[in-house]
């Protein structure tokens, strides 16, 4: 029978859960977790690495190819066949361990990406893995947390839940705890429970779990939901520009066969050797080795303490123009001490120790302060006063609350104070002003003295009230207070923030910081790590957003560097201006209401730390270290990755159309077609395959942080890169044809095996070359990619084993070379690698 939770009063639902007030204690929580099961949706299946290995079989022309291979080992020789599968087996273990080593860097993320709730167990508040929930425990909610599994609320203070995601409604839901009394209620009006899947707007909470994993609501409907497709903009264009290539190399196969034929070839020769042209050529691998980069490259930034949720973000991070950033915690270290006390009138100055003592969510484990640092500081300040009084806490219990948010920068509690209430309101210092009684002029004095010094300032205020009104709003308690005083704490930005501000800035992205704090403030901290640096800069605040027209913000947006006292909903304002301008736009966030912000940012970055499940959710990127200057090396790790691509792009299409134009060139001069298909299917599957991969291990080209920031819709084929492919894929074509009509004309009669050689050496030589766009393989070292190297040595000796071995001689159709020979073989290849330094020379120069 399905239990109607939302008929029952909190402590039936405790009872029936077998629960009590403190919480399930982990024993009996850990049993539960292996009866119940996992708090989890069941998602689809991952791929089994079978299903993996098989799958790079599963490709139209291996198929060809294999069938191919296969029929001409019946009628011809069955040598052929055996190398040919053998040949397409190692370029499927190739391929299927770069895709292994991708999918177990997502999942390590996935690991890294789970969620946390917080619960009540043995009595005390402790963090857990939300998959390891159970039925009965106590979950704790505040704004911005996901709901982690059906609640029965028990508890609720200012509690808004937004349910979109489960019935549609768009609206936050005010939720209550009193039971109700229509057993068939849709979801959307139990308003005394908290479901799965859904978002705290607003508020605080504790509730029952009453159904987890897929016996939530959600997970009833599970089975609808679907996942979103997950391809980046590069692997789309790739994956195009790689359908309309197909169509023209299959095209130039068909030429290739019918002139063959025609010149009286042996067909089913003739046939074997444009499918293996067609097979090396065709670069259907492309999408797939750009996953397989970005999947590696987000591992890597996982290390470097920057999350990936969209694999699109390691590719995007390059063409950042704009760093929108938030102040505390991430600018600034966060650790805040209260350096300045002000008081209106010094015979309040027990008042304000106490109502700094009172108004705050600080806990106290094993004599440990934990909490907002600005609560811990502040309380910390008030223990060291001399009238601070340790019995406040019991004797002026506190009874309400109206929690803190960002929007009206305060927050208020209601105490116990002798048979009466004693409300406090603390925040910044005009919002405090505005609620309460005080010589507004002072204030605003005193506040910006502190504020010019880079102080965090906030007013306290009190009042103290016969009996509390029916409601307890904002509206019917935050007003008529006694302004008591203000407290000026200083957070010292973080030791890294000025280099890393620097360092952005050389690399031609803006750095502007948006904070809710006080504009004095901000300029001062901005000031200190070097985001302002000259009077053009500009400084605005909230209020003067608010005022401006859309057109003047149109106009300023990319002069201002600081935005003080904005409230979360500005934010989207701001990317979207800036996007309006041409920016390619990074923010940052941590609260509820910056989720929409960062979801229309380019690269929405949320805090891993003090960032809300709900902002997390919405982000491209998590910042497991809340730091600035980890930002700054994910825009670096991601300009290293995407050049890595672009320059295995590069060298793998070079060599491809080397081998088009070796093939195609030969028989236009009268000359035989130079390669046998296991030769193309060689350098084209195994040779090249080796040192491609050992690309993406290529470290950072110097200066990669001095130049300006990539346009997204820029080609990969741009700033030459197109070029080089056509002018390098001709000249080693020469080179190869050369070659052959060389050694025929003096006689050689393994021209073959030293054209073959040529062709692998030549694309030896030139990954060397292609390790920087720019820079000079003697400047940058022979072994500063190791990996490389180590590639290329063994494709050398792959190489010579397929030369020197007798066995394979017979497989391969090669011959031992002499010594000279295979000088000549090295030395010509070599004029690749030349020509390519020569380019670069070009390049540097141009600069
Ligand atoms: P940033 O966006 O740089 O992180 P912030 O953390 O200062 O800025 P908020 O947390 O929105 O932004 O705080 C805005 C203002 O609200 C602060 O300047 C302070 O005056 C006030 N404030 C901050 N924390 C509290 C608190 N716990 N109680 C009352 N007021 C607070």
């Amino acid at each position: 029978m399905t239990q109607h939770w939302h008929l029952l009063s909190p402590e039936e639902a405790l009872k029936l859960q077998h629960s009590s007030p403190t919480g399930l204690t982990t024993s009996v929580a850990q049993q539960k977790l292996q009866s119940e099961g996992r708090n989890e949706l069941k998602t689809k299946k991952k791929k089994s690495p079978i299903f993996l290995f098989l799958q790079q079989f599963l490709n139209v022309m291996i198929l060809v190819l294999i069938v191919g291979a296969v029929v001409s080992g019946i009628v011809g020789e069955l040598s052929d066949t055996i190398v040919i599968l053998v040949i397409i087996l190692l370029n499927a273990v190739i391929g299927f361990v770069q895709e292994y080593r991708a999918e177990k860097a997502m999942e390590a993320l996935g690991k890294l990406a789970v969620p946390t709730t917080k619960v009540i167990r043995d009595g005390k508040p402790t963090d857990i893995p939300s998959p390891e929930l159970v039925k009965g425990d106590l979950v704790l909610l505040e704004a911005g947390a996901a709901v982690p599994a059906d609640l029965r609320l028990m508890e609720v203070h200012s509690l808004k839940i937004e349910e979109a995601g489960l019935t549609g409604e768009s609206q936050p839901v005010d939720k209550t705890t009193d039971p109700l009394d229509d057993k068939s209620l849709p979801l959307g009006d139990r308003t005394n429970m908290a479901f799965s899947g859904t978002n705290v707007t607003n508020g605080r909470a504790q509730g029952v779990v009453v159904a987890t994993g897929m016996d939530t609501e959600l997970g009833k409907i599970a089975g609808m939901l679907q996942e979103e497709g997950s391809e980046t903009p590069l692997q789309k264009r790739m994956g195009d520009f790689g359908r309309r290539l197909t169509i023209i190399i299959l095209l130039l196969c068909g030429v290739l066969f019918l002139a063959g034929y025609l010149r009286g070839e042996e067909i089913g020769n003739m046939l074997l050797t444009s499918i293996s042209l067609a097979v090396a050529a065709i670069p259907e691998a492309l999408p797939a080795v750009i996953t397989v980069s970005l999947a590696l490259g987000a591992g890597r930034l996982a290390k470097r303490n920057a999350l990936v949720r969209k694999l699109y973000a390691v590719e995007t991070l390059g063409s950042v123009t704009y760093i929108c950033t938030d102040k505390t915690g991430t600018l600034t270290k966060n650790k805040m001490e209260v350096v300045d006390l002000w008081v209106t009138n010094e015979a309040d100055q027990m008042r304000m120790v106490q109502a700094m003592a009172l108004n705050q969510d600080v806990k106290k484990q094993d004599n440990i302060l934990t909490g907002d640092p600005t609560e811990v500081a502040i309380l910390n300040y008030a223990q060291t006063q001399e009238s601070f009084d340790k019995q406040w806490r019991k004797k002026n219990k506190r009874v309400h609350e109206l929690p803190f948010d960002s929007d009206r920068k305060a927050m208020t509690t209601i105490h116990e104070y002798d048979g009466k209430f004693l409300v406090i309101s603390k925040g910044a210092a005009e919002s405090i002003a505005q609620i309460s009684i005080g010589d507004d002029t002072v204030i605003k004095e005193q506040e910006e003295r502190m504020a010019q010094e880079g102080m965090r300032v906030l007013g306290f205020a009190t009042k103290v009230l016969d009996a509390l009104p029916a409601d307890i709003t904002i509206e019917t308690i935050e007003k008529d207070l006694d302004f008591l005083g203000l407290v000026g704490l200083i957070d010292p930005p973080r030791e890294e923030a000025k280099k890393a501000i620097h360092e952005c800035k050389s690399a031609g992205i803006v750095p502007v910081m948006i904070t809710g704090d006080h504009p004095l403030t901000a300029a001062s901290i901005a000031r200190e790590i070097g985001i302002l640096d000259n009077d053009q800069q500009k400084v605005i605040t909230g209020k003067e957003l608010a005022a401006m027209s859309e057109r003047k913000f149109a106009k300023e947006v990319l002069d201002i560097r600081v935005y003080a006292r904005v409230s979360p909903e500005q934010k989207l304002n701001i990317v979207k201006a800036l996007q309006n301008r041409d920016q390619f736009v990074s923010m940052t966030g941590d609260g509820v209401n910056d989720a929409p912000s960062l979801k229309r940012a380019n690269i929405g970055i949320a805090m891993g730390i003090t960032g809300t499940d709900v902002t997390k959710e919405a982000a491209h990127m998590i910042l497991l270290d809340d730091n600035f200057a980890t930002i700054i090396k994910a825009v670096r790790e991601g300009r290293r990755i995407y050049d890595n691509i672009t320059k295995f792009i590069k060298y793998i299409m070079t060599g491809n159309a080397a081998e088009i134009w070796s093939i195609f060139l030969a028989p236009l001069i009268g000359l035989p077609i130079p390669l046998l298909p296991v030769h193309i299917l060689w350098v084209n599957l195994v040779t090249d395959g080796l040192p491609a991969l050992a690309l993406a291990a290529e470290p950072a080209e110097k200066g990669i942080m001095s130049h300006p920031p990539r346009d997204p819709k820029e080609s990969i084929f741009a700033k030459g890169v197109g070029r080089h492919i056509i002018w390098v894929g001709i000249l080693v074509g020469l080179l190869t044809v050369g070659t052959q009509w060389y050694e025929i004309n003096s006689g050689a009669d393994h021209w073959q095996t030293i054209v073959f050689t040529v062709l692998c050496l030549s694309q030896l030589w030139h990954v060397m070359a292609v390790r920087s766009h720019k820079e000079s393989l003697f400047s940058q070292g022979l072994l500063g990619n190791k990996t490389l190297l180590g590639a290329v040595l063994l494709t050398i000796a792959l190489q010579m084993a397929v030369i020197y071995v007798p066995f394979l001689n017979n497989f391969f159709h090669t011959q031992p070379l002499t010594l000279e020979e295979l000088a000549v073989a090295f030395g010509v290849s070599s004029i690749t690698f030349w020509a390519v330094e020569v380019e670069k020379t070009f390049k540097r120069n141009k600069k």
